[in-house]
């Protein structure tokens, strides 16, 4: 399959060689050059081919992290930072070779301060054992992309996902980085302090920056505290604009929800088959309410009135810890869910995300556009935010119908585009989406993004191919 990316191909076997050899000398068995642990770090789980990168390493230090990156600077050879590979648009593909720099052994909590809601940790660290680390001490870290990713990779793709509504992105929860920029250099983003308005805002251009402008090596995160009581549950609606108007009636009415999540009826009828559920196979939303256990009851009841107000309903809803999580646990599942609607396919994940005023009119659009192109494409969204995914079910081994599906992928971001969107909410841009920057930023927004890219990353040698094409 073609790679989706303009940039150009810029191989040089001779530099690489004597980059590896350097980093083999220096790591000795922690580089590793087989072909299946290369592949895996140049994981892609689009229609983009496959582009392994020449060597793995692993570092277990930022010292470590400041020695690799030298080492590849003074040989011009590309550096692709990689987390947990969960990244969904070929963002960890090696299009020009490389070192691909893991940093799963650096995966310690530094320090938390409860009493400041925050902690700092070093990148590998996935979310799921942060939490788990946490868990005794009152406090959570809430951004939660489905994927058990590391925390470098989830602010390296400034990500998001159910909690986000309430609780914000990768952006809004990060107050400061340590990062090894592409001379071997370590910056500090920021201090501590939950806020600052002290020069450039540093730490905001490195999250979402997709290890095109260093590698992050220690994050400062906000925590949130553990609610007293989370209740949660289901709501079907006659359709998926009554799903969207009602999304947007609570968030107008200040009930302050903690996840409203976006089913079609397809999807729904494939978590039934995945998770063993018996939902109705309707359009539907997943719920979830923080608080006491008073203000829970209160936001649950009032969202009940509001779904009754579109046709929606009945709210069936619970506190119960193992109810909740049966239910959340299937959300999850929804992406490998899909697989039940066709065996033997694969997944094409895409997202898009507009106004919330446009939810409606653009997902109401999209499911036409996916009958009248004859695909299977379930839809779910992180609704709240105006945010939703689709997952294309396609055979590759059938040309005609990957045409079929590029062209929909296409039409589905010029219409979140025409209504103001983006055209990735939180997946990012990786080589999937670089086609579309153009379009959605301008000229001047996208040609500032290249002055920073120059001005910090000389030689082109972070993440080269992503995002942008540098000419
Ligand atoms: C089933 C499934 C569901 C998903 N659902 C969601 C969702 O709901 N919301 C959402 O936002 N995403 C979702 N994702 C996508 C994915 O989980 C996120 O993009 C996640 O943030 C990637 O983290 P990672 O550790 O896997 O990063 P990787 O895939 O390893 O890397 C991603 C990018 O970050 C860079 N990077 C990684 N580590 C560093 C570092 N230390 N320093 C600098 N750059 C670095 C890499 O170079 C690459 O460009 C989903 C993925 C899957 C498979």
């Amino acid at each position: 399959m073609p790679v989706e990316t303009s940039a150009p191909v810029r191989r040089d076997p001779k530099a690489i060689e004597a980059a590896v050899g350097a980093l083999a000398a220096r790591f000795g068995n922690r580089l590793v050059t087989s072909q299946a642990v290369r592949q895996q770090h140049g994981n892609t789980v689009t229609w983009i081919e496959n582009q392994p990168p020449d060597a793995v390493v692993f570092p277990q230090s930022t010292e470590d992290v400041q020695e690799i990156v030298r080492i590849c600077a003074a040989h011009r050879v590309p550096i692709i930072p990689f987390g947990t590979g969960t990244s969904l648009e070929g963002h960890v593909n090696a299009p020009q070779g490389g070192v691909s720099i893991d940093v799963r052994d650096m995966n310690q909590v530094l320090a938390v301060h409860a009493e400041d809601l925050d902690c700092v940790i070093q990148p590998g660290i996935t979310r799921k054992a942060l939490n788990e680390y946490l868990r005794d001490q009152g406090v959570f870290f809430p951004i939660d992309p489905g994927a058990d990713a590391s925390l470098g990779g989830m602010a390296a793709t400034r990500c998001s996902g159910t909690n986000a509504v309430r609780y914000g992105t990768m952006k809004d929860n990060v107050l400061s980085l340590k990062v090894v920029m592409a001379n071997g250099e370590l910056m500090t983003t920021a201090r501590r302090a939950k806020k600052s308005s002290a020069g450039y805002d540093l730490t905001r251009m490195m999250v979402g920056s997709e290890g095109t402008l260093g590698v992050i090596t220690e994050l400062t995160l906000k925590l949130s505290g553990i609610p007293e009581a989370i209740s949660g549950g289901t709501c079907p609606f006659p359709s998926v604009e009554a799903c969207c108007n009602a999304t947007i009636m609570t968030i107008q009415s200040g009930i302050p929800v903690a996840r409203i999540e976006l089913l079609d009826a397809l999807q729904v009828r494939a978590v039934n088959l995945y998770s063993k559920l018996a939902l109705r196979e309707t359009p539907m939303l997943f719920l979830e309410f923080h608080g006491t256990e008073g203000s829970v009851a209160e936001q649950s009841e009032r969202f009940g009135e509001i779904a009754e107000e579109f046709g929606g309903g009945p709210f069936e809803w619970t506190v119960r810890p193992e109810e909740r999580t049966k239910l959340w646990e299937a959300r999850h599942n929804a992406a490998f869910s899909t697989f039940t609607l066709r065996p033997g396919s694969s997944m094409i994940p895409t997202d898009v995300c507009v106004p919330i005023s446009r939810l409606a009119e653009c997902v109401t659009e999209t499911q036409r556009d996916i009958a009248e192109s004859d695909l299977i494409a379930p839809i779910v969204g992180h609704v709240g935010d105006g945010n939703f995914h689709l997952t294309l079910l396609v055979d590759m081994q059938n040309p005609d119908e990957i045409k079929v599906a590029k062209a929909f992928n296409e039409r589905l971001v010029e219409r979140a585009l025409a209504m103001d969107g983006t055209c990735t909410g939180e997946h990012g841009v990786g080589q999937g989406k670089m086609k579309y920057l153009l379009a959605e930023h301008g000229a001047p927004a996208l040609e500032a993004m290249r002055a920073i890219k120059r001005a910090l990353d000389p030689q082109g040698i972070m993440n080269p191919g992503k995002i942008f094409a540098l000419s």
